[in-house]
């Protein structure tokens, strides 16, 4: 179903464009959510007149420095480190890191954006925010990703604070980045301020079930609406892409639940293997020795790795994707539906682009975009806050039992939006309404600020 967008967002969006030249994912993701909120304005015209979208479309704080680290072979190299406050309307800015070559102020921007509704989706007091570096992690040592982590920090700590910015993981940064950033942290600030980044050591001030949030949050979300469709996820053939964190938990959840996966991925290429993924050996591979995935094939003769292959040509049931922004394109979409899959379920943040989601939501598809779906990781973030903030530390079962809650909550909410703007089943259209919503109202509430 193609919505049209009224004269006045299509300004809103032309001046998006214009003010942010050659920020092409930040365009997409702006887009996509002004798409969602004709209907909105109609019902409260109040936030025309506060202006309240152009507002959200203006980060409130951006800051670009200069990261210098030293190489292991002593050249001295440069990168340039990022952080965008979106949005603090509804608690602190919160969002990742994402250490990857592709990163740039456009990219920070989209996944800021994106995470200013994500986080209202979830309920709890954290407003939006992202940060990062164009520094690639790929085949660098330990000490060289500990010294580039202390100099990003350096740049970026005095703009940090438990109330006021919390950085968390994405792309490239996982436990042991947030372990070298935290120590620099607290060697600069002279504090042991642990809420003020969350993906910690569950040895020291980090949450139960953060590493595995993101992936089994992904999967719940998937469990709601196949629920929904009266249907369930027990014996579903499934395509999950990439082979990092979100994949690996997406993986373990799928085959808990009685799912099968036959296909992960990385950058180079696919492995297909239709006896079911070997998780342990992923494990093993990605977040132990921090191999290829090319090299699962070495372990078994009965896999088959396809080099740049194309993981959406595989049929399936339910695709996960699961690496990163636009990697399903309209064509990938297509196929896909062709090859029968009913459902998609985003893991990683906008993998599928606009025509790709067109042709999804037009074939019927159930189809959770990311901002809905991948909640669960930043919603366990808040819960790790929680835990800091009163000096707990939940059980596993206590924390999983939680985060399955809020899943069902976002869902549910998100599917009931939808319904109430007449367009039952379209998660991206209830995702956008409900999340603007909650934020615009805290920010009406805030005065012009
Ligand atoms: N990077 C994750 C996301 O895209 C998690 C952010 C967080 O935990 O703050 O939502």
């Amino acid at each position: 179903m193609e919505i049209m967008m009224s004269a006045q967002l299509e300004e809103i969006y032309r001046q998006v464009q214009s003010k942010n030249p050659g920020e092409g994912e930040f365009h997409q993701a702006v887009q996509e959510v002004l798409h969602s909120l004709g209907p909105v304005l109609t019902r409260y015209p109040e936030f025309s007149e506060l202006r309240i979208i152009e507002r959200i479309c203006e980060p409130e704080r951006q800051f670009i420095f200069r990261v210098p680290w030293q190489d292991d072979q002593g050249r001295v190299q440069i990168n340039r480190g990022f952080r965008v406050g979106f949005n603090s309307a509804l608690g602190p800015y919160k969002g990742g890191i994402r250490f990857h070559p592709s990163v740039s102020l456009g990219i920070i921007k989209f996944l800021g954006f994106e995470q200013i509704f994500k986080n209202a989706l979830t309920g709890m007091s954290i407003g939006g925010g992202k940060g990062g570096s164009d520094f690639d992690p790929k085949g660098k040592s330990n000490h060289e990703i500990m010294r580039f982590c202390q100099s990003f920090m350096t740049g970026l700590a005095r703009h940090l604070g438990e109330h006021t910015d919390v950085p968390a993981g994405d792309i490239g940064v996982g436990g042991r980045e947030i372990g070298y950033l935290f120590g620099q942290y607290k060697r600069l600030t002279n504090r042991y301020e642990l809420g003020v980044l969350t993906g910690k050591g569950v040895g020291w001030g980090g949450s139960r079930v953060r590493t595995e949030a993101t992936g089994y949050g992904t999967v719940y979300f998937m469990r709601e609406m196949l629920k929904a469709r009266r249907d369930t996820l027990e014996g579903k053939i499934c395509l999950v892409s990439g082979s990092g964190n979100v994949a690996i938990y997406i993986i373990e959840k799928l085959q808990q639940l009685g799912a099968k996966v036959i296909a992960c991925s990385d950058s180079n290429g696919v492995i297909v293997h239709e006896q079911g993924i070997d998780l342990s050996l992923v494990k093993r591979l990605k977040e132990v020795e921090r191999r290829r995935i090319a090299d699962y094939a070495h372990y078994h003769p009965n896999a088959r790795y396809v080099a740049g292959g194309n993981i959406w040509e595989i049929p399936c049931q339910i695709a996960f994707p699961a690496a990163t922004q636009n990697e399903i394109q309209e064509n990938d979409a297509l196929m896909l539906i062709r090859n029968g899959c009913v459902a998609v379920g985003e893991g990683a943040n906008m993998p599928t682009t606009p025509e790709g989601v067109h042709q999804f939501l037009q074939a019927g598809l159930a189809y959770g975009p990311s901002k809905a779906a991948n909640g669960g990781g930043v919603a366990t973030s808040a819960m790790e806050m929680q835990q800091n903030a009163s000096r707990d530390f939940w059980s596993f079962e206590f924390t999983e039992k939680k985060l399955e809650e809020i899943m069902i909550r976002i869902h549910d909410s998100v599917s009931e939006t939808a319904e109430e703007f007449g367009v039952p089943g379209n998660y991206v259209v209830g995702a956008n309404i409900h999340g603007f919503l909650k934020v615009a109202r805290a920010m009406e509430a805030h005065g012009l600020i």
